[in-house]
């Protein structure tokens, strides 16, 4: 069995570059599209069924006075307790190798639930396919022993991919190495929700600071009722409506037309 892998984004060292943005699409052949400028770095303005991989681009100012610029890596988490999966009513959305969640298209029926479910608002929907897409944590090159395309175009070692055991060791060193430095909000993002998701943030602020970063993240109620209570309930409804079929079947044998009686 293969080791469990994940991804740390370590944001105390991102430049913003987006060369991890551009590997992602061109990994995934992903054409550019005409954006608009809208006075923000950031483009484009939110993931898209064709951008799986996005820097999130904040500009405020510090109680000091400075400048600040936060540059964050968004995308798909890879949870181990995935809402998406525990959603998706055909098995597109999936457990594969490694720690990857998989969307396989080709069983994708469009109904949205995983864009709904999903805490971190990843999932795409695709108005001309009628299909939802999402980061696949490079899969097709992990298991081949490449590390994922937006790992090996990053510059500065925001990036690191490695076992999650060691990923985590990595992530609370780097914290414990920040707070010396005097960033006392450290902290690693991730290992902690929904199972412990494949892909773990180091920050250097609170996790409220970051723009559309979900602050302590879990499995929605809604998600934990339909997979534990509506979707079972729903099964043994349809499943008592055929057993009172097949009893009057076997009680009062076939309808025939009327006429034929007897
Ligand atoms: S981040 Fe959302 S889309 Fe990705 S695995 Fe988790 S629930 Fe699914
Ligand atoms: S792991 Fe692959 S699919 Fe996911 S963001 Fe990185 S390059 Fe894109
Ligand atoms: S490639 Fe690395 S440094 Fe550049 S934007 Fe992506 S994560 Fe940040």
């Amino acid at each position: 069995m293969r080791d469990e892998m994940a991804k740390l984004i370590d944001l105390s060292k991102c430049t913003g570059c987006r060369s991890c943005q551009v590997a992602c699409k061109n990994w995934n052949s992903q054409p550019a599209v005409q954006t608009k400028n809208v006075g923000s770095y950031q483009n484009p303005q939110d993931l898209q069924h064709n951008t799986w991989t996005l820097i999130r681009f904040q500009e405020g100012v510090k109680e000091n006075g400075d400048l600040e610029w936060i540059f964050r890596k968004d995308g798909c988490m890879h949870c181990t307790d995935a809402s998406c999966v525990r959603v998706c009513p055909t098995g597109a959305l999936s457990y594969g190798e490694m720690g990857a969640v998989r969307l396989n298209q080709d069983l994708c029926i469009g109904c949205k639930y995983c864009t709904i479910a999903c805490p971190f608002n990843i999932p795409r929907y695709d108005r001309e396919s009628e299909k939802t897409y999402k980061c696949t944590l490079c899969e097709d090159r992990i298991t081949n022993n490449l590390v994922p395309a937006c790992v090996k175009a990053c510059p500065t070692g925001t990036l690191s991919w490695g076992t999650k055991e060691e990923m985590i060791k990595k992530g609370n060193e780097r914290v414990k190495e920040l707070v010396a430095m005097g960033y006392e909000d450290a902290s690693l993002y991730g290992d902690k929700y929904v199972g412990g998701t494949h892909v773990m943030y180091v920050l250097t602020e609170k996790e409220g600071h970051y723009d559309r970063l979900v602050k302590s993240p879990s499995v929605p109620l809604s998600v934990k009722l339909w997979k534990n209570v509506a979707k079972p309930l729903g099964l043994f409804t349809m499943g008592a409506v055929i057993g009172a079929a097949l009893l009057h079947y076997v009680i009062k044998g076939p309808k025939r037309p009327k006429g034929e009686e007897g």
